[in-house]
């Protein structure tokens, strides 16, 4: 008798195990630039390690049903309401989604929330060896524990409350001035933060953008406009000290939204990986018949600047249009220029594009 529940306990062990393998993943897609691999990363979340409401490795199964390639665990180092019942014990989350991100292919980067009142506020440190040094009293020397361990230090939600709402103070220009502070939240959740993006620009710094989850991520299904934010890490290589690489040469995009914002040096590649056109297939007097194809999770919305097409352009995501436009009847190509009005290079400023039609 025993040893039948014995038997039956492995076998449902074993299934188990396999409906978890067989779990299908949502595919995002985004394809790589010339000469880098783009990966979609997640690096500011919360377990039970602080205020979060989930156990570490249910943030590697959201990320891998989500079709992330990496993520970072960021609990609070200084916030841990939880205490009573889950020990501070500031490295377990790391090393509780170790072995589940192995199994399932997905980046882990240990990292952690360095949580100050407001100013300074709140800074994840990630690519951290060990966490416990940075539990410490003075904001300045957290910092630069941090650093010495070769750590990439982000400011979150730079708008979220207080004095430094809007205003870069003398703690920052210290930071920045030591090469401590070495990127900003554009995006934090769905809320986009125009003063991190305007500074990321003066200053050279990083954008990021992540979810900030504290709840389970129950979400099934993904829409342009309702999705999972994150950052677009450009990577010479798929490995955890690829993605440091790229974070600090500022090798990023962030989408939102249906928005998506970096420098024009990486939208531009981008946004022609994204969207493609193919040679005319009718030509009819003074008109011909072409296509263009959208590869990528993003409604594409182009706007007008010169040429013979279409006032505006919507190629929803994933998706082809098809449409005409008014040539010279001897010409052998026409020349297309549009603004693609949801990729941002600035604050309020967005990408000029143009396309040959031959
Ligand atoms: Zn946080």
């Amino acid at each position: 008798m025993k040893r039948k529940v014995i038997v039956s306990s492995i076998i449902a062990i074993l299934l188990l195990i396999a409906a978890a393998e067989g779990q299908a993943r949502h595919e995002i897609n985004f394809p790589n630039i010339p000469g880098y691999l783009t990966l979609k990363c997640d690096l500011h979340m919360h377990t039970v390690f602080s205020d979060g409401n989930v156990w570490p490795t249910v943030r590697v199964d959201e990320a891998w049903r989500e079709g992330l390639d990496a993520i970072s665990i960021t609990d609070h180092i200084e916030y841990q309401p939880n205490k009573g019942d889950i020990p501070t014990k500031h490295n377990r989350p790391f090393e509780i989604a170790a072995e589940s991100a192995r199994t399932k292919d997905v980046l882990l980067i240990k990292g952690a929330e360095i949580t100050r009142d407001t100013p300074p506020g709140h800074f994840n440190a990630i690519f951290l060896k060990d966490i416990n040094p940075l539990d410490t009293k003075d904001f300045l020397e957290v910092i630069k524990r941090a650093n010495e361990q070769g750590a990439f230090v982000f400011w979150n939600h730079q708008d979220w409350k207080g004095e430094e709402k809007g205003r870069w103070l003398e703690v920052h220009t210290t930071m920045y001035k030591n090469k401590w502070l070495h990127g900003m939240e554009v995006y934090n959740g769905n809320d986009y933060i125009p003063t991190a993006h305007k500074w990321c620009m003066e200053k050279n710094l990083t954008m990021v953008g992540n979810t900030d989850y504290h709840e389970p991520h129950l979400r099934t299904k993904s829409t342009p406009e309702d999705h999972r934010t994150m950052t677009l890490v450009f990577v010479k290589e798929r490995t955890v000290e690829g993605i440091k690489e790229a974070l600090r040469e500022g090798r990023t995009a962030v989408w939102s939204r249906n928005k998506i914002v970096s420098r024009e040096e990486f939208l531009k590649p981008l946004f022609y990986a994204c969207v493609t056109t193919t040679p005319a297939h009718l030509k009819y007097k003074d008109k011909i018949w072409t296509k263009m194809c959208n590869n990528c999770d993003l409604h594409i919305t182009l706007q007008k600047t010169g040429g013979g097409g279409p006032e505006t352009i919507s190629v929803p995501a994933n998706s082809t249009y098809l449409f005409k436009i008014k040539v010279d009847a001897q010409a052998e190509q026409c020349k297309l220029s549009y603004q693609a009005t949801n990729f941002l290079i600035g604050p309020g400023k967005t990408l000029p594009v143009q396309f040959t039609i031959r």
